[in-house]
């Protein structure tokens, strides 16, 4: 029908009227659209057979792969909900997510049987997709394990899925808190790819490649769905490595990339970077994490436009800054996209009919948009702090400037307060990342006696070329007073520290709650390597 929004049932449209195009390249293994359809429907059977139905929440705990794309399509067709699960997380963080959602069936890997079972709560079916045939081969698994059987009987005919049917639970990193089951729909999903046609430079036949986990909306959403649902392949890569992704840009003719800065760098870092093919790409978007203005420029000196874009779990992309504005605003991550309004509040005021701030005043950023989230799953507080009136407050502090681009100043929960001045961490450790000598930086809060916080950085040095040459150590007198030239005293650190390498998550976001941790209560270099 014309509300039929599931991606699952685009693959099977596509399947039958061009199955032989290649929706996806895993691991250089290619997948026509009619071979996708047809494990997928071989899945839906497979978890049908075992009583997953409407509504019932299926888990995927694994690396990037076909089934992960397999057990979403096949979730969709039964109008189950997906719920992919971070792979890095340990047993008991797993435990915690799948006693939230009460999974009917866990799907895994058999190198995620043991943490599996460690967290499943007992009443989840559990399946086991085969993994790589040579470690795996003629090896039963031990029960209580199923293994996905070569035949299956007859799928069921695919479930409508309409615009206010959850797709799928996307679980938040757990930064702010206990981690929340982020409710996304059909529509919401439907919405986000919409939006961002309208402004990409995209085409039915692109080539994507996808080296970010997919547990991620950004990466799984709008560009692994995204590109399936226009009839485009995916490449797809198990995990990220810059030279294989220079190598993929060039080998498969790459037309949309999507990465997370720190990948990017890695890339602009790698020898090979002078002299790849890039010729075939059009667009390389990267979000997750603020993109240094001189990574932009490295890119735009080889021909490539950056886009930034700006998103969070729970609104899908709301922002995204147009190729031909990067000289212009290379600051900003982008003016809304076409279906969503961006308002700053005050983030002590009300939401509900709040106005917004004018131009250049910093606040809270919100975002009402049919891309954002119906709540979290099972925590009606929790939803009712953030989601008001179709307006998501995101945490974030940013502003608008007149012509309406979005800047990013800090995350709420980010910014130190010394003896009442608000210092904003990303701002410092963008002047610090000026520096010369400095690869990586990190700016946190201490407790401090004196002042209720006290600004402490952590920086890396550049590392000298070739694969294991030392890293610069960068003159930590000569850096302060660098910043003593940029910032007003209140916001210099009153710590620098050195280290060989910062914490960050999968997505290359700083992991701050560790590094606040460390800074807390050591003086000397944190995070050396060992
Ligand atoms: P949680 O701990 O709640 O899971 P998270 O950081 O893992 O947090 P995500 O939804 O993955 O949650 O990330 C959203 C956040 O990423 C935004 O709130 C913003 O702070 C940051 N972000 C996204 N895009 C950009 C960008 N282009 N530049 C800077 N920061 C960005």
């Amino acid at each position: 029908t014309t509300t039929e929004l599931s991606p699952a049932a685009r693959v099977d449209t596509l399947a039958a009227q061009t199955g032989r195009r290649v929706a996806l390249v895993y691991e250089g293994s290619t997948y026509g659209y009619a071979a996708l359809a047809d494990q997928a429907r071989r899945l839906a059977a497979v978890l049908a057979a075992g009583g997953t139905t409407e509504g019932d929440r299926v888990v995927y705990l694994g690396g990037n792969s076909v089934t992960f794309l397999t057990t979403f399509l096949a979730a969709a067709r039964l109008g189950a909900v997906f719920v992919p699960v971070n792979s890095r997380l340990t047993a008991p963080e797993v435990a915690i997510v799948l006693s939230d959602c009460a999974p009917h069936t866990l799907v895994t890997e058999p190198e995620y049987r043991p943490v599996a079972e460690a967290a499943s709560p007992g009443s989840a079916r559990l399946l086991s997709v085969p993994g790589d045939p040579a470690a795996t081969a003629g090896e039963a698994p031990p029960s209580p394990w199923e293994t996905l059987p070569a035949a299956a009987g007859p799928a069921p005919e695919p479930v409508h899925c309409g615009p206010d049917r959850i797709a799928m639970l996307a679980y938040t990193s757990g930064t702010t808190g206990r981690p929340k089951g982020v409710e996304l729909t059909h529509g919401n999903l439907w919405w986000n790819g919409v939006n961002q046609d309208m402004v990409a430079t995209s085409a039915p036949l692109d080539v994507t490649l996808v080296v970010a986990p997919l547990f991620h909306t950004a990466p799984l959403g709008s560009f692994a769905l995204r590109t399936l649902m226009r009839g485009g392949t995916v490449v797809l890569r198990r995990g990220f490595e810059a030279g294989s992704m220079l190598a993929d840009l060039e080998t498969y003719g790459v037309t949309t990339v999507f990465a997370v800065p720190a990948m990017f760098a890695a890339v602009a870092a790698h020898e090979g970077f002078a002299a790849a093919d890039l010729s075939a790409l059009r667009t390389a978007v990267t979000a997750g994490a603020p993109a240094p203005a001189s990574l932009i420029e490295r890119y735009r000196e080889r021909g490539i436009a950056l886009q930034q874009a700006y998103g969070l779990t729970e609104t899908l992309f709301a922002a995204y800054l147009p190729a031909d504005r990067i000289a212009t605003h290379s600051a900003s991550v982008g003016l809304p996209l076409p279906y969503t309004e961006i308002r700053i509040v005050d983030p002590a005021g009300d939401l509900a009919g709040a106005g917004g701030l004018p131009p250049g005043e910093r606040g809270e950023v919100c975002v009402r948009a049919p891309t954002v989230a119906r709540g979290y799953r099972g925590k009606p507080e929790a939803t009712a702090e953030v989601f008001a009136d179709g307006w998501f407050r995101t945490g974030d502090i940013g502003y608008l400037d007149p012509d309406g681009y979005l800047y990013l100043v800090d995350r709420r929960k980010d910014m130190i307060i010394v003896g009442g001045d608000n210092v904003y961490s990303a701002e410092v450790e963008q002047v610090l990342a000026r520096f010369p000598d400095v690869e990586d930086v990190a700016v946190v809060g201490v407790p401090d006696e004196h002042e209720g916080e006290s600004v402490v950085a952590i920086v890396t040095g550049r590392a000298a070329p070739g694969p294991t040459g030392p890293r610069a150590r960068p003159a930590l007198a000569e850096l302060r007073r660098f910043a003593e030239s940029e910032l007003a005293r209140y916001k210099l650190p009153t710590r620098v520290v050195h280290a060989d390498r910062i914490p960050r998550n999968a997505m290359g976001k700083l992991d701050k709650p560790v590094i606040r941790a460390a800074l807390a209560d050591r003086d000397e270099s944190v995070f050396d390597a060992a």
